[in-house]
């Protein structure tokens, strides 16, 4: 039998708001449509955890407390993200899960909770407003429509580096001021949205597809 997609989830049980595990169950249904079979592995607290032994990343979001405790772990990993992601393989993260690809997190209570430090932006909290509401954006794969909640205002430090992963229509995205929803970097996507994301089935399939290539890949290099 052939090997299984394998997909890391990273923190399941910690980083999981608003339906994103959704995400993950959409992409193994639109896999097997494809006929592969996926293995969802749960990387949480004191695993042990090679990037390169996946197919797929996906990184939820989460309560700035879970982020607290996710962060501490998190900083074992960071260099075998950093080359998973530097060698184009496929992730996607959404809101809290975002947020740790870059500097840091400023939380409402004023914590600062560092971050992976791999992508150049950073979040912060300013007092006046949570964003909460229904969001609809352009991306290169048509209209995503989907749902955001979240305190963390995400800047680019970079903007050579990163692209916006979409151009807002409705809600506010990264913050309230670009108008601007989510990251790309390489085959990464960090995003806002919740609801989960891939109910837009035009984002979901190009995911997929890239998820396909990305086993393959990795099939190759493994039987070397
Ligand atoms: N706790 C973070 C914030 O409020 C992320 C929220 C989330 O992942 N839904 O910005």
């Amino acid at each position: 039998m052939s090997e299984p997609i394998k997909i890391a989830y990273l923190y399941e049980d910690l980083m999981n708001t608003y339906g994103d595990s959704g995400d993950v169950k959409i992409l193994s249904f639109l896999l097997k449509e494809k006929g592969y079979d996926t293995q969802v592995d749960n990387i949480s607290l004191g695993m042990k955890f090679n990037a390169f032994d996946y197919d797929f990343l996906f990184f939820g979001g989460g309560q700035d407390f879970e982020q607290s405790v996710v962060s501490t772990d998190l900083k074992r990993h960071r260099e075998t993200i950093k080359e998973y992601i530097d060698d184009d393989n496929p992730m996607l993260c959404i809101c809290g899960g975002y947020q740790f690809l870059g500097k840091y997190y400023e939380t409402s209570s004023g914590e600062t909770i560092p971050c992976l430090d791999i992508l150049p932006f950073h979040t912060v909290f300013k007092a006046d407003s949570r964003m909460i509401g229904d969001t609809e954006y352009k991306t290169e794969w048509g209209t995503v429509r989907a749902f955001e909640n979240h305190s963390g205002r995400t800047y680019f430090d970079d903007k050579s580096k990163l692209k916006p992963f979409g151009q807002m229509v409705e809600g506010y995205g990264n913050n309230p001021d670009d108008k601007q929803e989510g990251m790309r970097y390489k085959s990464v996507i960090g995003s806002y949205s919740h609801g989960p994301i891939l109910k837009n089935e035009n984002v979901a399939r190009a995911i997929a597809d890239k998820i396909i290539a990305a086993h393959k890949k990795r099939l190759a290099e493994t039987s070397k």
